[in-house]
């Protein structure tokens, strides 16, 4: 199917050898399938290889200058990445990062010539479609999106089928990942109804991620 699969290995893990390790044990799994990995940015040059496709988890909204700490789409992909993570929940209720900054950030990456794959998702409680509309509503049609509900990320708690089904109707022809405590069971269901998966906690265990990978026949 080459669905998109992306790994986010997140604030993990703690080495540069043991990330090396992690994806040794990936690499040829990656290899076959339409996967991109997102490691902390610090180890990509120690990572990245013929062939295999690497995201960053965040970027900044400028494309250099005075802004200590930041990392560039620009900078990104002159390392021959690819690929960007924007507005990850944990990223906007931790770092307190907003719809606006979101925008900025995306309309950066575009002209540098990243693909962003925007997270959005409602949290316990809130009305999905409205939490959605708003996040979605400067958001270009053709960016790719990741429906992530924070109930879902970490907890082990997927998002049932049906809900899933009824956002990927809601965002109409927007291109949609999944994310949300997928594992290697519950992967091939969410396959079937969107256009690849946004996988957190099981992309940091070999087995279990070249399972999800393989899922994709
Ligand atoms: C994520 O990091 O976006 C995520 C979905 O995490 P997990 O798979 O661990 O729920």
């Amino acid at each position: 199917m080459n669905k998109l699969i992306i790994a986010n290995w997140k604030c993990n893990p703690p080495t540069i050898e043991e990330a090396k390790e992690l994806f040794e044990k990936i690499k040829d799994n990656a290899l076959e399938k339409n996967v991109v990995i997102c490691p902390p940015s610090i180890f990509l040059s120690s990572l990245i290889c013929e062939g295999i496709k690497f995201g960053v988890q965040n970027c900044f909204w400028k494309e250099k200058g005075a802004f200590t700490g930041e990392i560039s789409p620009q900078m990104i992909k002159s390392l021959g990445v690819n690929y960007v993570i924007i507005g990850h929940s944990e990223r906007r209720n931790i770092l307190k990062e907003t719809n606006e900054e979101i925008i900025q950030k995306i309309n950066e990456a575009v002209r540098a010539g990243l693909t962003p794959i925007v997270c959005i998702g409602e949290s316990k409680g809130e009305d999905t479609f409205e939490v959605l509309n708003n996040q979605i509503k400067d958001i270009d049609e053709n960016i790719i999106l990741a429906y992530e509900p924070l109930w879902a990320i970490g907890t082990g708690e997927s998002a049932p089928i049906e809900k899933v089904k009824e956002v990927k109707s809601f965002l109409k022809d927007r291109k949609v990942l999944y994310g949300g405590s997928v594992n290697s069971q519950n992967a091939p269901n969410y396959l079937e109804i969107t256009d690849g998966l946004l996988v957190g906690g099981a992309s940091l265990n070999s087995e279990e991620f070249s399972k999800i990978i393989l899922c994709d026949i």
